[in-house]
């Protein structure tokens, strides 16, 4: 949530490779048991910031379901949409929801329609999802509610906008199912002045609940992107996720590593996190180009959760909300290049493939064929093989594995020497890119050690393997 204010999430995946160039890639892309795997998981972010002005309003979900084809060929296995509810505001992107039950079907607030489509526009959506094997994954706003009528609140002595009695007629709340409660006076955060749920009232939490099990039975939802989770306990998602099941990534929004690995700790790891720490260190990396590239690359291993969690780990370069707010402009694919590396579920965001043009169809140099990287190549644990401040060096230790590097001088090409794990192999970049020079890096061969001397250009990375 925190529309204008802050924040939001993203989660994506996908399956499927992407087209070579010419052909030869295709001839040695390594072979996949694809009758029976499950490509890793790569999610893609179904929206942005205010996106149905682009469709027009009311054609959100049918804009994005014309697109579902495409982004399931190109790998991603995850869809991730924004709150589907009829909210407060008009417009709303959601994270101010009234009628949990409206998906755009009853008269309300701003019509019968949401800002992105109807009831059965929606429904079509998540067919198209499913038809291309790929999960749809709900965004669930859970901290507060908004719109609600005036009463009279016995627990403040007060009128309050606290009562809840939308047309779905599917449920209904008043003053106790919001802080201050006679159950609870107040939980861990509040979202403005919206008033904020009191999960402990057990009638609160059969409401939420019964909610999310009507989105995965009834809907068709396959998981869940928990919106502001710093806003409530942590045992609603836990238990959620242990009652609904279904994949889930909560938007603990902070860049403090030890905060979200003790979320994750309290939820007891059934969900993941989106990597707020990597999201700081990369945007760093990325945005400053300043001297001679000012980030120190000494610092990327080790800054994100990935590295402590890696499969409660939600890996992302940009959101809705950060988008919004000071998005990152500079060398944006070096972000990329860590998180479609490295361990953790990659999101890739709607308007960085396609408003930005980031997505690179047919070419070595964009996400397109990072996602292919991912879910090819980027397999194992990680070793760092080298850093200085200007050079990282990863490897991927799996089968196929790779090695990535990763280059933030803004003047020079760099030649860095490391220790492989493959003797006598011939290794060559699969992926590669710089904004001042895509010259394709040297094709190389190991030593009987695996030494090997790689080279990437300036603010640019190259992903090697045999
Ligand atoms: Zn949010
Ligand atoms: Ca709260």
């Amino acid at each position: 949530m925190r529309a204008r204010l802050l924040t939001a999430g993203v989660l994506a995946l996908t399956a499927a490779g992407c087209a070579e160039n010419p052909a030869p890639l295709e001839a040695r892309r390594p072979t996949l048991n694809t009758a029976t795997a499950t490509p890793p998981p790569v999610m893609m972010q179904g929206f942005y910031w205010d996106s149905p002005n682009e469709s027009g309003s009311g054609e959100w979900w049918d804009f994005v379901a014309a697109r579902v084809p495409e982004l399931a060929k190109a790998g991603f296995t995850h869809l991730w949409l924004p709150p589907a509810q009829k909210s407060h505001n008009n417009p709303s992107m959601g994270y101010d929801p009234y009628d949990f039950y409206d998906l755009g079907e009853f008269n309300q607030k701003m019509g019968v329609e949401t800002w992105f489509g109807s009831r059965a526009e929606h429904a079509g959506l998540i067919t198209t999802v499913h038809a291309h094997g790929m999960k749809a994954i709900a965004d669930v706003v859970y901290n507060h509610k908004s719109g609600g009528g005036l009463e009279y609140n016995p627990n403040t002595g007060t009128s309050t906008y606290t009562s809840f009695t939308p047309l779905s007629g599917a449920y209904q709340l008043h003053y106790n199912n919001f802080h201050p409660s006679t159950y609870e006076q107040s939980d861990q955060g509040t979202f403005g002045d919206m008033p904020d749920l009191a999960h402990v009232n057990p009638d609160t939490w059969n409401v939420v609940l019964s909610y999310q099990k009507w989105l995965k039975n009834t809907v068709g939802y396959d998981g869940w992107r928990y919106d502001y989770v710093k806003g409530f306990h942590p045992w609603v998602v836990r238990d959620l996720q242990r009652n609904v099941g279904g994949w889930g990534v909560g938007e603990f929004w902070d860049g403090n590593k030890a905060l979200v690995n003790q979320w994750l700790a309290s939820i007891e790891y059934t969900a993941s996190a989106f990597d707020f720490p990597l999201f700081y260190a990369i945007k760093s990396m990325c945005s400053d180009n300043s001297g001679t590239g000012g980030y120190d690359m000494r610092s990327l291993w080790g800054s994100g959760v990935l590295w402590d969690h890696p499969f409660n780990a939600v890996t992302f370069v940009e959101n809705h909300d950060t988008d919004v707010h000071s998005p990152v402009v500079n060398d944006k694919m070096m972000c990329y290049a860590v998180v479609l590396t490295h361990e953790g579920k990659p999101t890739v965001f709607w308007r960085d493939w396609y408003n930005y043009n980031l997505a690179r169809s047919g070419t070595p140099h964009g996400i397109e064929r990072l996602v292919w990287v991912y879910q090819n190549l980027a397999h194992g644990t990680s070793s760092l093989l080298y850093a200085d401040p200007d050079v990282y060096v990863m490897q991927r230790n799996g089968t196929p594995g790779l090695v990535v590097m990763i280059i933030d001088n803004v003047r020079s090409w760099k030649r860095q020497t490391v220790k492989t794990k493959w003797p006598n192999t011939t290794l060559k970049a699969y992926a590669w890119n710089s904004e001042k020079d895509r010259t394709q890096p040297a094709t190389v061969k190991t030593d009987g050690s695996g030494n090997v001397t790689l080279s990437a250009a300036p603010r640019g990375y190259a992903v090697f393997a045999p």
